[in-house]
């Protein structure tokens, strides 16, 4: 495939931006490096580049785009918000509605704000967190990323663990030492650091499906067992849905009964979004227990505030992409292909003597290259990422646009169709033969 115009784009983006690129997540530097593809449309399931070359999206901009690129719905929902003004600085009707419909979908969110990204959701949430308890500890679990505050960029998987970066330069050690990390799936880890921290503990900080190292399942039983510990310590209980709602069903992991059967009685007291719920515009929101919620400014002493927050863009997008989501059919068929996917790449990585762990759930599967399951975040970094940017290379020199980074999840929308699992299927047999022959 000729890329020759996104070489070119990425050697002039380089002298202006910084490693040309405006998220580190988007860099090909764990795949081998050189310059990444400069997209320059989109439309359903595919994007096309500078060059004129099209490829089938599965990054679906890292879980956003659900709805496909471009869905004439959630296009015309901005675009009459954007005729109506871009922003008022006022409240609006229709951040109203988008409220609503996130409470009847997610029946934790007694109260909800909405925020411009994922990152200042979680981040206000652990404010909000330590001045309802009045204690300043925060235990998250290894590999899990919580977007890019001081608090969470300790032990945080998908970007900084692709870098390498432990623990970023220029956090202090004072902030990094309120971060207590355990491993995920591990209860008798959690156990031990409330044993030593629980009276200190504000709030224990989880992605309940992690999106971050892959995905991966919370073990039967791990999230009750969170949930029971942090309450019996007095910490409150953060889940950071930004990847998983509405993702893998209407709702969120908490709602997700076709997985976890028994979670229904499990509530966190506040619960992080962003990606989905803004359609492909920038969004996040965070919300939770009334009296935990009522913290916030301006009703209490928390402060949290933004000029662009709900903003009217950004809700039309998110109340348009939920409208698409709430159609019969949508989750299940979504589900169909991503289960023929996951035992297609399987079956093609053994049929060519190449060891593949593939996990999955409706809408959203990741590849390890590992000859063993991927449970916690070690088990994902010992895996071949060597193997996995050669995997990464053959697929996009056959028009299929994965996530540059073995740590990062394929993720479907309801405009993939089953002649594109096919092609992708094709392509990711010829691309393990290559492999293999090499
Ligand atoms: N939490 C999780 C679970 C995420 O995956 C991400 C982003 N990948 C964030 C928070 C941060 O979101 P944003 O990039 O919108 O700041």
């Amino acid at each position: 495939m000729n890329r020759a115009e996104s070489a070119k784009l990425y050697e002039e983006a380089q002298r202006h931006i910084v490693g040309g690129v405006n998220s580190p997540s988007r860099s090909f530097k764990a795949v081998g490096g050189g310059a990444p593809v400069f997209m320059k449309r989109a439309k359903g399931a595919y994007f096309w580049d500078v060059d004129g070359n099209r490829y089938l999206d599965y990054l679906a901009a890292f879980g956003p785009i659900i709805t496909g690129h471009a869905h004439p719905r959630v296009t015309e929902a901005i675009v009459e918000a954007a005729q109506n003004g871009t922003l008022y600085g006022t409240p609006t009707e229709n951040e109203i509605e988008l409220a609503r419909q996130l409470k009847e979908a997610v029946p934790s969110l007694d109260k909800v704000r909405f925020v411009n990204s994922g990152t200042e959701a979680v981040m206000t949430t652990i404010r909000v967190a330590r001045a309802a308890t009045g204690r300043t500890k925060i235990i998250k679990f290894a590999g899990c990323y919580h977007g890019h505050s001081d608090l969470v960029l300790v032990a945080a998987g998908s970007g900084p663990s692709t870098l390498g970066i432990p623990d970023s330069a220029g956090i202090p050690g004072s902030i990094a030492g309120e971060v207590i990390t355990v491993p995920f799936n591990d209860l008798n880890g959690l156990k031990l650091a409330l044993e030593r921290w629980g009276p200190e503990t504000a709030a224990v900080l989880v992605e309940p499906i992690v999106g971050n190292f892959g995905m991966v399942m919370p073990k039967p039983g791990f999230l009750e067992g969170v949930c029971r510990m942090a309450r019996e310590a007095g910490a409150l209980v953060i889940y950071d849905e930004v990847i998983t709602a509405f993702r893998f069903h209407y709702g969120t992991t908490q709602t997700y009964s076709a997985a976890f059967p028994d979670l229904a009685a499990i509530e966190p007291d506040l619960t992080a979004l962003g990606k989905i719920i803004g359609g492909g515009l920038p969004i996040g929101a965070y919300g939770g227990r009334r009296e935990v919620m009522e913290q916030v400014a301006p009703l209490g002493p928390a402060y949290q505030a933004g000029t662009m927050a709900g903003n009217p863009a950004s809700v039309a997008a998110g109340l348009a992409c939920l409208g698409v989501l709430r159609e019969p059919g949508v989750y299940p068929r979504m589900e169909a292909l991503t289960t023929r996917l996951a035992a297609g790449l399987q079956t093609a990585a053994g049929r060519n003597g190449i060891s593949l762990t593939v996990n999955r759930i409706a809408g959203a599967l990741s590849t390890h290259f590992c000859d063993h399951p991927v449970t916690d975040y070690a088990e994902a970094q010992d895996t071949d990422g060597e193997l996995f940017a050669r995997f990464f290379r053959e697929m996009l020199e056959r028009g299929i646009y994965l996530a540059p980074s073995k740590y990062e999840a394929w993720f479907l929308t309801t405009e993939h169709t089953d002649a594109d699992i096919d092609a992708t299927l094709e392509a990711a047999e010829a691309s393990f033969r290559a492999i293999a022959a090499r």
